[in-house]
């Protein structure tokens, strides 16, 4: 298993490396792994939801998502070697993840957004396997239907689009029940690919 560099930040330690080396190291993994985006607004809330810093400061990895945390990281005298921009990122690593046979999972965003989100993956991607979807409304209101659903699906990664703070949360509170070896709280990425 690959260590990945960090550096401090918000109290956290944020991955500072290439995407190619964290993506290796995400779908090498052998322990399930929760992985959590932080960007200057995620700091804001941290600061006022202890549930959710938790959730970041337990994170298996934490990824720096957009200018603002390489901008925050310099003011405090470090420099992040890549912003992780989880809109780019994750198409990434699900490229990775389809050259390894593995299946992803997509749960949240409004009624038939994670279903367009897939849809639109499968087309730039289209050997990727999607084990399923779910959306973040109706489909969050019944969390032991929502696990229940994501499990049964056999998928090796979760992504979770509930918004922050609640998708890492959300992770944080039922990682035990899941089985997805690899979850990450992605925000608005399936509007972002779906929309
Ligand atoms: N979302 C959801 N259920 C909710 C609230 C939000 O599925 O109860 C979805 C929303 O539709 C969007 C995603 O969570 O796809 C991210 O929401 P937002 O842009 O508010 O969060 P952020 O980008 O700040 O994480």
């Amino acid at each position: 298993l690959v260590t990945l560099p960090t550096v401090p930040l918000f109290g956290l330690r944020v991955v500072s490396a290439a995407p190619d080396a964290v993506i290796e190291d995400l779908l090498t993994g052998g322990a399930q792994c929760r992985v959590a985006f932080v960007n200057a607004h995620c700091a804001n809330v941290m600061a006022r939801d202890p549930a959710y810093a938790a959730a970041l400061q337990t994170a298996g990895r934490v990824l720096p998502d957009g200018i603002g945390v390489e901008q925050a990281a310099r003011m405090n005298g470090v420099e992040i070697a890549a912003n992780l921009n989880g809109t780019d990122f994750v198409p990434q690593l699900l490229r990775g993840a389809a050259a390894r046979g593995r299946s992803v999972f997509l749960f949240g965003a409004a009624p038939g957004v994670a279903a367009a989100a897939a849809a639109r993956l499968v087309r730039d991607i289209p050997t990727l396997r999607i084990a399923g979807h779910r959306d973040g409304f109706d489909g969050a209101a019944d969390t032991d239907a929502a696990i229940a659903d994501i499990n049964a699906s056999g998928a090796d990664i979760l992504l979770v689009a509930l918004g922050v703070p609640a998708q890492d949360v959300w992770l944080d509170r039922h990682a035990d029940r899941l089985h997805p070896g690899l979850t990450l709280g992605v925000g608005a990425l399936f509007d972002f690919l779906g929309g």
